[in-house]
């Protein structure tokens, strides 16, 4: 059954008089949900970079390790060469061992300045750590104030919420999908979330720009639906009379 274009603004006044009581419980709620998203974000990110640092200073006690053996073996080398230079035969070798005996005591010292630098850089990432864990405890304390607070807030206003939402659904279904997508759209443009208004004292309700006379009696006329040219918002309705032409009021 085709509805008359009166029933259309009808449905969808009561379509939008719905969505602007949920607007208003969201409002209600403030930017808190926003708060919390920041918040377990911010977290997250902590995590991330502590995880980096621990892996980061893995790296580092694996170049340790490496350069540990290094240290070892050289020392080994050096006690090994040290016996052989007693059974030298003449200087010739002796020299060619005392080479080899300053090679691995080279290769010890580049060891142990690599095994200082990775424990200085390793001393470094804790330093971060800490500060990243306090920064990160900080937060987390934060979120918990805040999520206690939001689930209060919301628990308060979840019922009433569902039921508005279950009203919308209902509503919704009356009317035409191609004007409820339109309306979708205009209230997702309108900053103020209303996509249908009421001419108020000759102006439209939703951008305030005056409505000239004749629109106003075609708007109460119903033929058709007609939107407000400078802002695109559906007119529902003119509340009380419509503003007579000014005229004889001057002096
Ligand atoms: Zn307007």
């Amino acid at each position: 059954m085709e509805l008359t274009i009166a029933q259309k603004l009808e449905a969808l006044l009561k379509l939008q008089s719905l969505d602007s009581q949920l607007d208003e419980l969201i409002k209600i709620r403030g930017g808190l949900p926003e708060e919390v998203r920041d918040l377990e974000d911010d977290i997250a990110g902590f995590e991330t970079r502590i995880g980096k640092f621990n892996a980061e200073i893995k790296t580092l006690e694996e170049e340790i390790e490496r350069n540990r053996m290094v240290k070892k073996d050289a020392e080994k080398l050096i006690t090994k060469y040290k016996d052989q230079q007693m059974n030298v035969r003449n200087n010739r070798e002796y020299d060619a061992i005392s080479k080899e005996i300053e090679l691995q005591s080279l290769e010890i010292e580049l060891a142990e300045k690599r095994i200082n630098e990775a424990s200085f850089r390793i001393r470094g990432k804790e330093e971060e750590i800490k500060s990243t864990q306090n920064a990160l405890n900080e937060r987390k304390e934060d979120l918990k104030a805040k999520k206690q607070e939001l689930d209060q807030i919301t628990s308060e206003s979840q019922e009433e919420e569902k039921a508005i939402k279950d009203q919308r659904e209902e509503q919704s279904t009356h009317i035409e999908s191609r004007l409820l997508n339109s309306y979708n759209k205009i209230r997702g443009n309108a900053l103020n979330g209303l996509a249908v208004v009421m001419v108020k004292r000759g102006a439209c309700g939703g951008c305030f720009n005056v409505v000239p006379p004749q629109r106003q009696a075609d708007i109460k006329d119903k033929k058709k639906i007609i939107v407000c040219e400078h802002c695109g918002r559906i007119f529902a309705d003119v509340e009380g009379v419509p503003e007579p032409a000014p005229v004889g009021r001057g002096r």
